[in-house]
């Protein structure tokens, strides 16, 4: 028994999980060797092609914009907080829920969730995603990935700041003016002018109305349309942006 303990030591790919296993059955009491192992070789080490197990869960991805840079990127699972990889500002991706008026100033990366009883008057709102089940009536709104408008969000069209957006089932919203987003999910009544630079989705339930301009959309079975549609692939994206040096060149020479 002594014998097995110590080969299972000298662990390789091949009985990492074999030694996992029996250490779970009959959990020796460590030598300090193996607790000084256990401390410093988590499951951090790098998995051999071997090793690899199939039913592993994925964890899920998040899409992160960041708020200082806008730079998108995916962080998988949840954190605290995370460093945007471009301009390394470190990111608080805290969850938020508000239930009354709110009139401060709120900056994250995570989620926040205006409830039916919420009413932002006054208050400045920077976050990644925002659930609004409530009242925008004055103040800022930004939301640098999805803002999901429910069956009672009331908000201005002029006080929507967004890349994304969801219109929730339930909900019944109409646009007046032109409606200009990258990605839209519909799950409700969605009633727009809309002006899709990423992906249109119609979920089943759901229904778009109005007119529909795209690169790319989907009806799902069980979604309705009801637009006058015209995709057209999307245009190139510029490969450069105007450098503040090159921008003040063009106003020297006016
Ligand atoms: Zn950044």
């Amino acid at each position: 028994m002594a014998d097995r303990r110590k080969k299972t030591k000298i662990v390789d790919s091949y009985v990492t999980l074999q030694a996992a296993q029996r250490r779970a059955q009959d959990r020796p009491v460590p030598t300090p060797s193996e607790a000084d192992s256990a401390a410093t070789r988590p499951d951090t080490s790098p998995r051999k092609p071997g090793t690899h197990i199939g039913r592993t869960v994925m964890p899920t991805k998040y899409e992160i914009v960041c708020y200082s840079c806008d730079f998108m990127f995916k962080i998988t699972g949840k954190a605290k907080n995370t460093y945007c990889p471009k301009c390394r500002t470190m990111l608080d991706l805290a969850d938020h829920t508000i239930t009354g008026v709110c009139t401060d100033e709120l900056v994250t990366a995570g989620r926040v969730t205006l409830s039916s009883s919420a009413v932002l008057d006054g208050g400045r709102i920077t976050a990644n995603d925002v659930k609004l089940e409530g009242t925008v009536k004055s103040g800022h709104l930004q939301v640098h990935h999805t803002l999901e408008l429910t069956e009672g969000a009331v908000i201005p069209e002029e006080m929507i700041h967004t890349r994304n957006l969801k219109i929730a089932a339930g909900a019944s919203i109409s646009f007046k003016r032109k409606a200009v987003f990258r990605d839209v999910d519909v799950f409700g009544e969605f009633r727009a002018n809309l002006w899709a630079e990423g992906l249109v989705t119609v979920h089943p339930g759901g229904h778009l109305k109005g007119k529909l301009h795209a690169s790319h959309f989907t009806v799902l079975e069980g979604g309705g349309l009801t637009a006058d549609v015209i995709v057209e692939p999307k245009k190139p994206q510029p490969q450069t942006t105007p450098s503040p040096a090159d921008k003040d060149a063009h106003e020297d020479k006016r």
